[in-house]
């Protein structure tokens, strides 16, 4: 008999942070009563502390599945459309086809216009739980259930260097360097003299080998980046990533079609019809699916579609339990398109306490992930942690 799901639950996962994402507070940059900050230098919010929203699913059989999905900002927005809406609509399911509940439970807002933002974060993150209990059904890795693996390992970029002064990032960077990696990113907003000599220094310190791409943060109209972008490339730049706004999809053509230099984007879509839209018009070389957003339905479309147009893949990681960079890396590696992986060790290294299971970056690349499932789990501090909401 079929096993279905029986239950959905929603948790948040909040963990203290010693250092700030980005880097120190600034003046004028103090957090609010719920401890959210505004950066005055990109305009966006984060919060003092890293929070994600977990979701356990379980079968009837007793079969348990985790996903993760965003919980930044505004935890009870996705809480509420998955316990008013796509629960119910989940209990009773077969785990084993998670592709086919997925388009189901994205159908039931479509002709609303919910088709991003966080009615589609709360789908990734039953779409992961799904996938996970796939696997443990099937008794086999995410990765195996998607063919295969293709890569042997994973290459992984360090990404971010919140010092606060370019001498400082310099010291970070050659600090991970001599742990055996070679292709790092800065952010521009944070670059305190100017992107320009921010790479000049970088690989001034790094020398002539090491991958050296910058983060523009969507922070610039198109002539700016492009002024920008310019100015970065004598110094070997290996991509810039979301140079303008990214609603507006003109001014990216513009700019991907001015520059020499690579360019990278799409940690912020959701669907493919994100990706479709923008890789039709503009020159991008590289796309950067983020998998807290799109799940593993989606994210494996977007590498189908990469793959046929000649794009490379090298996701994002963003704050998390582990949950869904564990997710990221299954699916990844089973794509021929795969070119590296984002490696934000400010989070990965101090909270790999949050769960069990051997997710490893070392020497310049993450390890294959086995199974069976996501081939980790929340831990039981991280049990001890979490919040219904
Ligand atoms: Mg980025």
């Amino acid at each position: 008999m079929t096993d279905t799901v029986k239950n959905v639950r929603v948790f948040t996962l909040t963990v203290q942070r010693e250092k700030q994402y980005l880097g120190d507070v600034q003046p004028g940059e103090e957090p609010n009563a719920r401890g959210y900050l505004v950066r005055n230098a990109n305009r966006t919010v984060y919060p003092t502390f890293d929070r994600s929203i977990l979701v356990r699913i379980e079968t009837h059989a007793g079969v348990v599945g985790w996903g993760e999905t965003y919980g930044l900002v505004a935890p009870g927005a996705v809480a509420a459309i998955i316990n008013d809406l796509l629960a119910d609509f989940t209990i009773g399911r077969d785990p084993s086809q998670p592709s086919l509940v997925y388009d189901d439970l994205y159908d039931l807002m479509r002709v609303r216009g919910y088709t991003g933002g966080f009615y589609v974060d709360a789908l990734a993150a039953i779409d992961i739980a799904l996938w996970d209990i796939a696997g443990r059904q099937a008794n086999c890795s995410i990765s195996e259930l998607l063919g295969g693996a293709r890569h042997e390992k994973i290459p992984a970029y360090v990404s971010g260097l919140p010092e606060a002064d370019l001498k400082s990032r310099g010291e970070l960077a050659k600090y991970w360097q001599e742990k055996g990696f070679n292709a790092f990113k800065f952010a521009t907003p944070m670059a305190s003299e100017g992107p320009a000599v921010e790479i000049e220094y970088l690989r001034s310190v790094l020398g002539p080998t090491a991958r050296i791409s910058a983060d523009m943060h969507w922070n610039q109209t198109a002539e700016e980046a492009i002024t920008l972008i310019k100015a970065m490339e004598p110094h070997d730049l290996w991509f810039a990533e979301a140079p303008v706004r990214t609603e507006n999809i003109g001014e990216l053509e513009h700019v991907s079609k001015s520059v020499d230099s690579a360019i990278a984007v799409g940690e912020e879509w959701r669907t493919q019809y994100d990706m479709q839209q923008r890789i039709e018009r503009c020159r991008i070389a590289i796309v950067q699916p983020e998998m807290g957003h799109t799940g593993i339905t989606n994210f494996v479309r977007m590498g189908q579609m990469a793959n046929e147009h000649g794009i490379d893949l090298i996701p994002h990681a963003t704050i998390g339990a582990g949950v869904f960079l564990a997710a990221s890396l299954q699916a990844s590696i089973t794509l021929d398109c795969l070119k590296g992986h984002e490696f934000q060790h400010s989070i990965f290294v101090p909270n790999r306490w949050l769960y069990d299971g051997e997710m490893r970056c070392s020497e310049g690349a993450y390890e294959p992930l086995s199974g069976p499932g996501l081939g980790i789990e929340p831990s039981a501090e991280a049990l001890r942690l979490i919040e219904s909401i």
